[in-house]
């Protein structure tokens, strides 16, 4: 259903092969704590070095607004796929990415040979989408490939620049997984289609709001963001998050469900809490809470009214957590999300949102879904029916 070029559609044997990735990995104090991205990225890098391609690869990590720094070194990621690839991956530490050691590394390659440039962000311009980075990128290779999820919504030299300057662009074998997976949900799904919504603000998923209700037949909304929602349906919601300025288009969003015909779904019972501290009393209350009371969960009848309106669906899409899931005492309603979805028989279930996939994979539920994406904003703005620019640069089929 991707109609862009992919990596099986082209001669890649002594052909020098520039791969953008999302190596864009949570670090702490040096060391790597989450590698999904980095095992994600595994199969594209295989297949090239397996078909004798020179593979170079190149990824942004984290935000470095002061230039080169230590700490955003892409060093700590050549290791751990050196380690996962069972071969070399020479790293090539250039400050300003394409430097004298790429120079050097991507002169000296073989078949098969895999360098890793420093991160892109260390040059300014890359967020620029600047003319220099992306000609410099593209002077290293023959062949371009985007398997960047994750930073395919953003317009960068590594994404979209370096693509005016090769004559060959196509997307990796992750892109093209995230893209028919989301894809196929959105625009092709099986029915009953579910989508949940959570996570803490309205106001971030707005445009996923609208779009989704144009296409799914129910609606569940937990989380943060479900608050504004009961506030627009008339309920005291004491000191949860609230954004005022959404209950009006929260109101829209109702009316909208009710002209479709979208079952939407709004929590029932919350677990309250005077304090944001999983130290602190809380209990469970249906509709009105009190003043100095905040909802950090949703409560056991909203669970189990969700869970069975997820008992017949085919596909699931879930994006933001139903409650405060950092804390142990607030992490139920996530948890029976996770497992309604993980007891699904012939369903297709997908997670898409940087804290949803923390939360399934920290809950143990991560190989009971169907797919778990690597891109936070990318998914979301996949999900509100955007083209994105990564994916939009590369060949079309
Ligand atoms: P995602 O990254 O999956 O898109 P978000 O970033 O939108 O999700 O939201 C995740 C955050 O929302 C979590 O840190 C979680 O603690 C917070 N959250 C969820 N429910 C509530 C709530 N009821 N009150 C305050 N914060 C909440
Ligand atoms: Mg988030």
């Amino acid at each position: 259903m991707l109609n862009k070029k992919t990596v099986d559609d082209i001669q890649l044997k002594g052909k020098k092969v520039l791969v953008r990735c999302d190596f864009n990995v949570p670090m702490k104090d040096g060391v790597i704590t989450d590698e999904n991205r980095i095992v994600a990225a595994l199969p594209t890098i295989k297949k090239l070095i397996n078909d004798g391609g020179q593979v170079i690869l190149c990824s942004h990590m984290g935000k470095p607004k002061n230039g080169p720094e230590e700490k955003f070194s892409l060093a700590p990621v050549a290791k751990r796929l050196s380690e996962h690839l069972g071969k070399e991956v020479v790293f090539a530490n250039d400050d300003t990415v394409v430097g004298e050691n790429a120079k050097a590394a991507v002169a000296a390659m073989n078949d098969g040979d895999v360098v890793l440039l420093q991160n892109t962000r260390f040059r300014k311009e890359e967020t620029k989408n600047g003319e220099e980075l992306s000609k410099e990128l593209a002077s290293l290779c023959e062949v371009y490939v985007n398997d960047a999820f994750g930073a395919a919504h953003r317009a960068h030299c590594s994404t979209v620049g370096v693509t005016q300057f090769v004559d060959t662009a196509v997307v990796g074998y992750l892109m093209e997984k995230e893209i028919n997976f989301l894809g196929n949900a959105v625009d092709n799904p099986v029915r009953p289609f579910v989508a949940i919504l959570g996570g803490s603000k309205v106001s971030d998923k707005i445009n996923v709001i609208n779009n989704l209700l144009n296409k799914v037949d129910t609606l569940i909304i937990g989380g943060g963001m479900a608050y504004t929602f009961m506030k627009a349906q008339g309920y005291e919601i004491g000191k949860s998050l609230l954004e005022e300025d959404k209950i009006e288009y929260a109101k829209e969003m109702m009316a909208k469900a009710e002209e479709k015909g979208v079952k939407l779904l709004l929590p029932v019972d919350n677990m309250v809490s005077k304090e944001f501290n999983n130290d602190a009393p809380f209990r469970a209350c249906e509709g009105n809470l009190e003043a100095d009371e905040m909802a950090l969960d949703i409560g056991p009848k909203t669970q189990a009214m969700y869970a069975e309106a997820l008992a017949d669906a085919k596909t699931v899409v879930w994006n933001g957590p139903m409650g405060v899931f950092e804390m142990s005492n607030f992490a139920k309603g996530t948890v029976a999300i996770a497992e309604a979805l993980a007891s699904l028989k012939d369903a297709t279930t997908i997670i898409g949102g940087g804290d949803s996939a923390a939360a399934v994979n920290q809950l143990g539920f991560g190989d009971k879904m169907s797919h778990i994406s690597t891109g936070g904003g990318a998914s979301l703005e996949f999900l509100e029916g955007k083209e994105l620019p990564g994916v939009v640069a590369v060949n079309d089929k």
